[in-house]
Parts: C-alpha cells; structure tokens; sequence
C-alpha cells in the first residue's frame, strides 16, 4: 500500500461477514474508511437461530443508526419467568419489557441471527461483500498487511481485521493453531411457529402467552422460550450439562427422541412444545482460553475469533458488535498511525473480553450447583456503551 497521508481513505480488509466482521464493516463505512468484506461462504443467508441482544449491543444497533429498524424485526418479551425443570413451579415472574432502558440506557430485545445479519449487511456496500473467499493466511508488510486467498490470490490493505470466528484462521497465523476446547455443554436450538406454543396451552403449568423469556431451569441444563420475528416465532435454546461430545463438527443432526430422552423428566409441558421440532441439530459447545494480545502490527482479531464463550451469559454476539464498533472508532481516532490505533483498541477490548469469557465459564459452573447462588453481576456488562467507549449512568 501506498503512504497513508492526507487524502487516502485507509483500505481496510475485513475476514468474515459473521455479526461481528459486518458490524465492523459497517462502522468503517459509516466513518468513511474503504472497507472490503472477503467470506468463505458462497451465500449469506437464513443461518443460526435466536440471539439475546442485551442493553450493551443494541448500543452499537443504535449507533450504526438501525435501532428503529431493528425494533420492528425484534421482539422484545414483556415478562421474564423462572420455571423449575421437574414441577412446573413458578419461582420468579417479573415485568422485563421497559426497565433496561432506565438502568442500563437500552432495550433487551430478542432477534432472529438472520434478520440482525441483514440489518448490518444493508450498512455495507454490495460491492464491498466478496463472497465464496476464503482466507489462507495473512501477513504484515511495510506498508500494511496482506490477506492470501484459498485459491491463490494476494489482497493488500492498510489494516486487516479477522473476523473469522472460533476456528479463525487469522488467529492461528498471528498466534497458533490450538484446538477450542469442548464445555461440557451441549444445546439444542430450534425454532417453532408461536401457534404451537399456544396450541400446548393445557399443557403448560401456566399461562404462557408468548410474549414472555422463559427459563426452564435445572441442575443438569436450562432450557429458554423467548419470542423472535415481532413474536411471530418461538426460539428455543436447550442446553444440557454433557461430558461427552464426540464429533469434531459444532452442529451435528440429531433426532426428536435424542433430545426429548436428554430431558427426560422434565416437565411434560416443556417435552411436549420441544417434541414440535421438525428438524433437530445439536451443538457442542466449545470456548478457548483468553488471548493476551489480539493484535500483531496491521492485523487485529475481534469477535469469536479473539474471544469464543460460552453462551451462559448470552454474549458473544453483543462482544463482537462492540469490538466491530471500537475498532472503527480507534481507527477514526488515530487513522494517520493505524499501528498505534489498533494497539489502543487492543488496550480497551483485550480485559473487557476476557472478563466476559471468564463468567460466561463460572457462570456455566455455578448453574449446576444446587441450590444454585445467585447470578453473577452483569450490570457493568450491559451498562457499557462501546459507541463511546463509556459507561451509561442510570438517571
Ligand atoms: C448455542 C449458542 C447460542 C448463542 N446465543 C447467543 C445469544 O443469545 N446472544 C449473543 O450475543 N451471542 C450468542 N451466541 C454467540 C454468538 O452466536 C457468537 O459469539 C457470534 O455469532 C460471533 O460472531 P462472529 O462474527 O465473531 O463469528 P461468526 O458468526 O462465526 O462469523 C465468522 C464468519 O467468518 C467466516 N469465515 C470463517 N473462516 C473464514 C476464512 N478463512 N475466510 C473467510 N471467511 C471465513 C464464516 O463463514 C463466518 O461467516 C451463541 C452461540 C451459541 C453457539
């Protein structure tokens, strides 16, 4: 690349278009940069399934200026419940809707990955999204850093971005190949028409209108109900405590019967709405220890990539569209040194995610105590605005 002086946009190369590649992408076009999006995969399109978007990630949403648009593609439950596994006892129900923007300055709102994805890809201009490319190794140069594809070809940029997720191949060339490590915890993940939750209404131990986050919770696993689509689905996450996960793939088929004898026991309302799968995969979940540096000269790691978690704390998307935000802010900051900028976002992201990382794991840990103590804080979690790079003051 040539110098970076007054005049030249900085040429940024981001690795994946997963959450957190577009929401970089995203940022870097809103602050004027060039940004180049290179994906392995052919299409991007309907993949995963229901995402919490805790207080801290629709920050950045906002930020990016979709939060009314996200809004009327999310669902945001007005009451949040606690069921026990085996009796169907009630042991908390609260109001949910409306108090997070108060504490924390923004909703908690509920998302399809899919039309979150589609959000953030509409921020990113079609020419800049190269899909069915996938990256083979980076390198830094003299001038910046270079990105060599599969099939043999060489892209430079100012700066390079892996966003490439828990198997990242841009977090093994900067600092080794490690194989991620499996939890102990498996999960099922399927979505149904919100008609079969109420369809199963006699069934239920008590009046479940949809629009409610519901957690089934036991000592060996928890299984979530929340509304997605404005309430027009039902996502559900069924995890279970499980030492034994064969399969190097993350999501494997399974069957209906698998997953309902993984539950046996529980209660027969819970069975009854999980027996509405059509088709059912399992995933092993799998984390990594905490990197120290995320960063080497002109390439930089974020999202899954510098920081797979656990889902405990529902996280790890909200981290990544804050890393993809501060990054483009360090590098508007400092665009003449983006050497200095990228280690100053290292400074500010590098504790943040490890701390996540962490409790996503203690948190896993204290669920199977029983009786189980109560959760871990995760106000300064949600409180954080990754926009400013500040935390929101309840008024
Ligand atoms: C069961 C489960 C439930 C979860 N629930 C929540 C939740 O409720 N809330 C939350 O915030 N988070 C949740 N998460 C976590 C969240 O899904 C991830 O943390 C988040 O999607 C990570 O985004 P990412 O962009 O870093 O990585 P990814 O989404 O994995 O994207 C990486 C992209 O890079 C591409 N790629 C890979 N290798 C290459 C290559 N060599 N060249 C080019 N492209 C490449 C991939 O195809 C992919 O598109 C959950 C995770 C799991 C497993």
């Amino acid at each position: 690349m040539g110098g970076i002086g007054p005049g030249r946009k900085l040429k940024v190369i981001v690795v994946g278009a997963g959450i957190g590649g577009l929401t970089a992408a995203a940022a870097l076009h809103q602050k004027g940069f060039e940004v180049q999006v290179y994906e392995r995969a052919r299409q991007l399109g309907e993949v995963g399934a229901g995402l919490q978007i805790a207080p801290n990630a629709v920050k950045v949403i906002r930020a990016l200026g979709l939060e009314e648009e996200f809004m009327r593609v999310a669902a945001e439950p007005i009451e949040r419940l606690s069921i026990k596994w085996d009796t169907g006892e009630v042991t908390v129900r609260e109001r949910f809707k409306d108090r997070m923007p108060e504490i924390f300055g923004a909703r908690y709102l509920m998302a399809h990955r899919a039309d979150l994805h589609r959000l953030l890809l509409s921020r990113v201009p079609e020419s800049s999204v190269h899909t069915g490319v996938a990256c083979a190794d980076v390198a830094n140069t003299a001038e910046g850093a270079v990105m060599r594809t599969e099939d043999g070809r060489e892209i430079e940029g100012d700066v390079i971005l892996g966003a490439d997720g828990i198997k990242s191949t841009v977090r093994g060339k900067l600092f080794g190949f490690l194989t991620p490590r499996f939890t102990n915890q498996i999960c099922w993940r399927l979505i149904l028409p919100m008609e079969e939750l109420h369809r199963a209404a006699d069934k239920l131990p008590t009046r479940l209108t949809g629009s409610e986050y519901v957690g089934w919770l036991g000592p060996t696993g928890h299984v979530l109900f929340y509304p997605i689509r404005g309430g027009e689905l039902l996502n559900i996450f069924a995890g279970r405590v499980s030492t034994e996960w064969a399969s190097d793939d993350w999501a494997v088929p399974s069957s209906k019967e698998e997953m309902l004898q993984a539950y046996a026991g529980w209660h027969p309302g819970m069975l009854h709405v999980l027996s509405q799968a059509a088709e059912v995969f399992k995933w092993g979940i799998h984390d990594r220890d905490p990197l120290d540096h995320w960063v080497q000269g002109r390439i930089a790691l974020l999202g899954d990539a510098a920081h797979p978690m656990m889902p405990t704390l529902a996280q790890g998307a909200a981290i990544s569209l804050e890393d993809g935000y501060a990054i483009a802010r360090h590098l508007a900051l400092g665009d003449a040194d983006p050497t200095a900028a990228l280690l100053a976002y290292e400074r500010e992201r590098q504790p943040r995610g490890k701390r996540v990382q962490l409790q996503a794991r203690q948190q896993f840990i204290n669920n199977q105590l029983v009786p189980p103590p109560p959760p871990l804080p995760v106000d300064w979690i949600y409180s954080y605005d990754a926009a400013s790079g500040s935390m929101h003051k309840a008024a």
